[in-house]
This record gives structure tokens, C-alpha cells and sequence, in this order.
């Protein structure tokens, strides 16, 4: 078991299939069947390569949302609980105004995923911009812009507990772990 300090991000998933994840971390079989699944990383490094991977999804869907301002992929959004939607939500409107353009940040940690996960957490991103909580209304955005998204939300949540339970990181770049090659200096 995992010690209850961690963030657990498969909770409010049925305890039965829970407690199979945590088993097969515990066997160490986790990681082959998650490397089987989506054998490859993307290649989306930059902010810029991000902020064209956003637009585009956006442009196919979203058309009428507010426009895209910043981009970035962020390193000090650590606790991944917040990139995935156990975070309040921050008000941007000011003066009864809405603002103008909306940023779109990204967990540095998603710079080194498939391409599947990074589409589940800009989809989500951008679902924000229509709806500010999670209900009913944005999850059926979410399921537009990407219909597989509840599958993919739960296969990132089961990678984001087997990277907490063994620091491992299965689509790093460099072995080890080291520090990404692309910096994003630009995203404070
Ligand atoms: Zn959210």
C-alpha cells in the first residue's frame, strides 16, 4: 500500500480497480503494460510547438472560446493534483470584464508523455475556457474534443501514481531522469 502522504491520484475510482493497479506496481508489471499501450513520446518540446498543438485543437472545437494568450509548459506546477482537476478555480474576470486572452499552462512533466496524455490535459485546459468547474457540462466538452477522454484521464492517472510509487519515468528522453534539454524560461 501507499503510504497516505501521497497524492493519490486514483481516488474516487472503484477500490477494486485500484487495488489491481497498485498490485501490479507493487509486481512491477505496471510499466510494460503502460510502454505496450503507448509506446511512444511526443515530440511537442517547446511552448511554441505547444502553443501551435493548443491552437490547432482549439481552432477544430472551440472556436467561439476566448482566444489563446501564453502557452507554456510550467516546472513549478508539481502537484499534479492541480493539472488535473482537483484545483479551485482562479477568477480572471476583473471589472465584470472578461479577459481578453486565456494562458494555457502545462505540467513540465507532460513535456515527456505520449502524445495521447498531452492531448487529455490540453483538452481539459481548453474546456476550462468554457467551463470553470468540473461538472457535468465540461466533461461532455472534454468527450467532444476527444472522445476517448475518460480512458485517457484514468491511463494517466494510473501512470501519475506508478511515477509517485517508483520515480520512474517511462518516456524520459534521457535515462536517469536529467533534466529536460528545452527549458521554458519564458513561462514565470
Ligand atoms: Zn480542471
Amino acid at each position: 500500500m501507499l503510504p497516505n502522504s501521497r497524492p493519490d491520484y486514483l481516488a474516487g475510482y472503484p477500490a477494486e480497480l485500484t487495488s489491481q493497479i497498485r498490485q501490479l506496481i507493487e509486481q512491477d508489471k505496471l510499466a510494460d503494460r503502460l510502454l505496450y499501450k503507448y509506446p511512444q513520446a511526443h515530440d511537442i518540446r517547446t511552448d511554441r510547438a505547444l502553443h501551435d498543438y493548443a491552437q490547432d485543437i482549439k481552432a477544430r472545437h472551440l472556436r467561439n472560446a476566448a482566444p489563446l494568450g501564453r502557452v507554456c509548459y510550467d516546472s513549478k506546477l508539481h502537484d499534479l493534483r492541480n493539472a488535473l482537476g482537483l484545483h479551485s478555480r482562479i477568477s480572471r474576470v476583473q471589472g465584470g470584464k472578461l479577459q481578453s486572452k486565456r494562458e494555457l499552462r502545462v505540467a513540465s512533466v507532460f513535456r515527456e508523455m505520449p502524445e495521447a496524455f498531452l492531448r487529455m490535459i490540453v483538452v481539459h485546459e481548453l474546456a476550462h475556457f468554457k467551463e470553470g468547474e468540473h461538472n457535468k457540462a465540461f466533461y461532455q466538452l472534454c468527450r467532444h474534443m476527444e472522445p476517448d477522454y475518460h480512458q485517457l484521464e484514468f491511463d494517466l492517472r494510473v501512470y501519475l501514481t506508478h511515477l509517485e510509487a517508483t520515480g520512474r519515468a517511462l518516456w524520459a528522453t534521457k535515462p536517469g531522469g536529467l533534466t529536460s534539454p528545452v527549458p521554458s524560461p519564458t513561462c514565470p
